[in-house]
């Protein structure tokens, strides 16, 4: 191979943090982006509407293989595109599952894979009666469209939902909501993993995050107190998943862990994953450099870790007008050994901007510098 050329649709966060492993792989990148100044508008991209076949078509041919920075693209765009050669990973078959919540809900179940009790809800009736027969509570979710906590919604009666249930709530979403258990979790984990299309497989430890108001706000690796027991079934859950939906590149798993030690899967994400951000300092290889080595059908690198533990704390938008920027310095003095990471976004109260790392050996520790970093550089 003479060159080794990706193409990432999407020019967010995650587009942006696969730029430093392709330049050291010599990899070149080139991103479709939405939008002109999109966060990873430092890698070489261009703008272009990724609904449109014509435009993805043309950005196919300047690259090896076609992969993704979010799960928005048309399957009909992908589908066609894989039918004209392009390599897209993961393939569309792949995710399908992940565009559409009932769909990897209904796979997931032929898999006989772990996940809360869920039923497909396509009236008033079928969500109260699913909501009865479950304690008088459920999770209310529509199967495409939703990120962040948007699209979910705690349900005591199909009246809590009469906008989502209305003709125009259904057509927005294909005509089905998703009904699941409203699980009593101890904790939310992720297991990251990466799969070639060759069949290589390798995960990174479990991990533990926490949500703030539907977003994703720390993330402690390894997951604190799991046994040998936990960390060896939730690999085994991702490989399952990996192996039995097709997915190529980095796989996130979300999953509940319930108070009698059972893990449930929640959710699926197909590319880099903000729980796994951890990665970049934290192990041999991050989940950037793996997913590229994936899609490209390369060796997958070590995801063993660098030291003890590595904790992750997300800088979300405080405002509209706030930059971390002005507090680096005081930010850098007093934390030299916290790694920051800002992602060139536009000011937007709760967004995620940026996050801060710091791996060490000492958990509590690593917590602390992370959480005091984190708070210098929100201005607090
Ligand atoms: P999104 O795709 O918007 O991230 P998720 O399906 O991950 O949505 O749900 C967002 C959050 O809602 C989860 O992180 C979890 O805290 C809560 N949640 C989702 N599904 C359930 C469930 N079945 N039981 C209890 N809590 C849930």
């Amino acid at each position: 191979m003479s060159s080794l050329r990706v193409g990432v649709i999407g020019g967010g966060q995650l587009a942006r943090m696969m730029t430093p492993p392709a330049i050291n792989l010599g990899i070149s990148l080139n991103v479709l982006a939405e939008a002109e100044g999109s966060s990873a508008a430092l890698a070489t991209s261009q703008v272009g509407d990724y609904n449109k076949l014509d435009v993805v078509a043309e950005f196919a041919k300047t690259v090896d293989v076609i992969t993704f920075d979010h799960e928005h693209v048309p399957l009909s765009v992908l589908e066609a595109l894989e039918a004209n050669g392009v390599s897209v990973q993961p393939p569309s078959k792949a995710l399908a599952f992940a565009q559409n919540k009932l769909k990897m809900r209904e796979r997931l179940g032929a898999l006989g894979l772990p996940m809360p009790d869920w039923a497909e809800i396509h009236d008033a009736d079928s969500l109260d009666s699913f909501i009865e027969a479950h304690g008088g509570v459920a999770i209310l979710k529509t199967p495409i469209g939703g990120y962040d906590g948007k699209g979910v919604r705690v349900v005591s009666s199909a009246s809590d939902a009469a906008d989502w249930l209305s003709p125009e709530g259904l057509a927005k979403v294909g005509g089905h909501l998703l009904a699941e258990e409203k699980v009593n979790f101890t904790r939310e984990l992720a297991q990251l993993s990466a799969r070639t299309p060759n069949g290589d497989f390798r995960a990174w430890p479990l991990v533990q995050t926490t949500q703030q108001n539907g977003v994703c706000a720390e993330v402690l690796a390894p997951a604190p107190d799991a046994s040998e027991e936990t960390l060896e079934r939730a690999a085994e859950i991702a490989r399952g998943v990996a192996d039995g939906l097709g997915v190529t590149g980095v796989l996130a798993v979300e999953m509940f862990e319930t108070a009698d030690g059972r893990l449930l899967i929640n959710e699926l994400a197909m590319r880099p994953h903000n729980s796994g951000h951890f990665s970049i300092e934290g192990s041999v290889t991050s989940q950037f450099e793996q997913h590229l080595r994936a899609v490209l059908d390369l060796p997958l690198g070590s995801t063993q870790a660098t030291d003890a533990h590595a904790v992750m704390v997300n800088l979300l938008g405080v405002d509209d007008s706030n930059d971390f920027l002005p507090h680096y310095e005081a930010a850098m003095s007093a934390h030299p050994e916290a790694k920051i990471h800002t992602y060139g976004k536009g000011a937007r109260a709760g967004r995620k901007m940026g996050h801060v790392t710091v791996v060490a050996g000492n958990a509590e520790w690593a917590l602390a510098e992370a959480r005091a970093t984190a708070k210098i550089l929100r201005g607090e």
